[in-house]
């Protein structure tokens, strides 16, 4: 990385369980962060937007940035499903003097952490439950039967990894996990 640095705000969760919703709330509240957009190779859904959820790439044009090493990490999160941060994604974040924040799986924001050390708050959001999460998963109405039982799947193992990050917030109320979130990465930005 080139030019000024800033600090590194990594939410990373099972998927489902209310990470989003979480990372958007902190970036209304912390005018200081601005959010690291991804790229990806999985399709657009209906509510999403190029360039403003994620950089939708094809699977080839996925395949050239990583040969371009392009990624500051990547990873096949779903099998053909390609996700990955862009090193030009951070480095346009610090050079407008903003914090980035990232909503990553669990892998992917453990590359991080070990990637950026101190420069970097890694945090798990962990949903009260797998059952919760699977009905959370449900409501949402993304997924078919079969990708939401690889997603739940998935969760479990992802579950196993919370001691490795900086901190955990349990999402039992989604209030009281967005404040203990702020408090969080409040402290952190001050340090
Ligand atoms: P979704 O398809 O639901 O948007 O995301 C699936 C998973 O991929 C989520 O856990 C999301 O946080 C994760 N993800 C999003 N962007 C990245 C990224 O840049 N790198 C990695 N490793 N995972 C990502």
């Amino acid at each position: 990385m080139v030019g000024r640095e800033g600090k590194c705000v990594i939410c990373s969760a099972p998927s489902g369980a209310g990470k989003t919703t979480i990372v958007h709330y902190l970036l209304r509240q912390l005018p200081e962060l601005a959010f690291s957009v991804s790229a990806t190779s999985r399709p657009m859904r209906p509510n999403e937007r190029q360039g403003v959820d994620y950089h939708f790439l094809s699977p080839e044009e996925f395949a050239k940035r990583i040969r371009e090493e392009a990624f500051v990490e990547w990873e096949e999160v779903y099998p053909g499903r390609f996700y990955g941060t862009l090193r030009s994604e951070v480095e346009r974040i610090w050079a407008a003097g903003k914090h980035a924040i990232f909503d990553l799986d669990v892998v992917g924001g453990l590359h991080l952490k070990e990637r950026f050390g101190p420069q970097a708050l890694a945090i798990f959001i962990e949903p009260p439950s797998l059952e919760v999460l699977a009905e959370r998963l449900r409501q949402r109405g993304t997924e078919t039967a079969e990708t939401l039982k690889v997603r739940v799947d998935k969760a479990g193992l992802e579950m196993e990894t919370a001691d490795r990050f900086d901190a955990v917030v349990v999402n039992h109320a989604l209030d009281q996990a967005c404040a203990e979130a702020l408090d969080l990465v409040r402290n952190f930005l001050r340090k």
